[in-house]
């Protein structure tokens, strides 16, 4: 098609299609080609995780981190998940990536345990197909029993448009969760439009400031102002807040100031490789307790 498109174009000496097209179908012949590595990226062990620091604001200890998947591409190196995710949710590959996501987090835990590095829970972020498929609750239940861990140690994230997508299999899902002991969280909340009526419903843990607003903390009033509204909406439904995309000093002191409960960005550390975020972690242990 790009042949045909292109020769079209110059025929009609319309320079401005020609571009167009080629630069189109460049970007189709480079998602297939992406959509197609995608498909073998979990038996060619090419996905990985990173794992990303959040730390309790009013004790200063690490309460958890994020796991973030990030795939080792032959040729492309490190992709963000940006760049594959949306992808693999269009082409449901997402099923097979978010269920090695769920094995490897709790692997993970285990194994950390055993490097005698305690890293309380790991969140993991969930997309909305996972919900859809109806298989998710015996997913989560068949990692951590093939992990060993109990549900304390897993923090499930979805985001407000998920909620909503499907919100009766989503509370459905979310009362089984509650039941094994795991927390949930609303990921970049401000941003999607959830319903005050169904936050009361569900059986939340936390809101998770969207980093959008936490950014602009001390250059945008407004912004300060949702970061507020957000901590004292939380307060009074009894959730905690995390916030996220901390980057600086100020961030961090107008939060804690605030009330707000728990704090993750690259103030404190990127998400890192496991055995980094082991050592980090060992490094701060040894530091608070001098
Ligand atoms: P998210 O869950 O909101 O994750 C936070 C994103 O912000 C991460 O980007 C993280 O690296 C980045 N970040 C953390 N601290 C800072 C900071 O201080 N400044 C800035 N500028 N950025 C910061 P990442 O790792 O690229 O992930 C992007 C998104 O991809 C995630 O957003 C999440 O929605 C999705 N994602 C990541 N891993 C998974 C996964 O395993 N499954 C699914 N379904 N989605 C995932
Ligand atoms: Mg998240
Ligand atoms: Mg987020
Ligand atoms: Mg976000």
């Amino acid at each position: 098609h790009a042949e045909i498109a292109l020769n079209a174009a110059k025929n009609e000496g319309r320079n401005s299609l020609y571009f167009f097209s080629s630069s189109l179908s460049e970007g189709i012949r480079e998602r297939l080609l992406l959509e197609n590595d995608l498909r073998h990226a979990v038996e060619r062990n090419q996905l990985v995780l990173h794992y990303q620091p959040q730390i309790d604001l009013h004790s200063g200890r690490l309460v958890g981190v994020e796991a973030l998947l990030r795939w080792e591409h032959h040729q492309l190196g490190i992709l963000s998940p940006d760049r594959f995710i949306p992808l693999a949710e269009q082409t449901g590959i997402i099923g097979e990536v978010g269920s090695w996501v769920l094995q490897e987090a709790c692997r993970q835990i285990i194994q950390w345990d055993r490097e005698d590095c305690y890293i309380p829970r790991v969140g993991v972020n969930l997309a909305v197909q996972q919900i859809e498929s109806g298989l998710l609750v015996r997913q989560v239940k068949a990692a951590m029993q093939q992990a060993g861990i109990q549900g304390e140690r897993l923090e499930l994230e979805v985001t407000e448009s998920t909620i909503m997508r499907e919100p009766d299999k989503a509370t459905e899902a979310m009362k089984a969760f509650r039941n094994l002991g795991i927390k949930l969280t609303i990921d970049d909340f401000g941003t999607g439009y959830s319903s005050l009526a169904y936050l009361k419903r569900l059986p939340l843990d936390r809101l998770k400031i969207d980093r959008s607003f936490v950014m602009d903390i001390g250059a945008h009033s407004g912004n300060e102002a949702i970061c507020r509204t957000i901590i004292n909406l939380a307060r009074s439904l009894g959730l905690e807040t995390v916030a996220e995309g901390v980057e600086e000093q100020h961030h961090a002191d107008f939060l804690q100031r605030e009330g707000c409960d728990i704090a993750q960005g690259y103030f404190y550390s990127k998400p890192l490789p496991p055995d980094e975020l082991a050592e980090q972690c060992k490094a701060w242990v040894k530091s608070s307790e001098c």
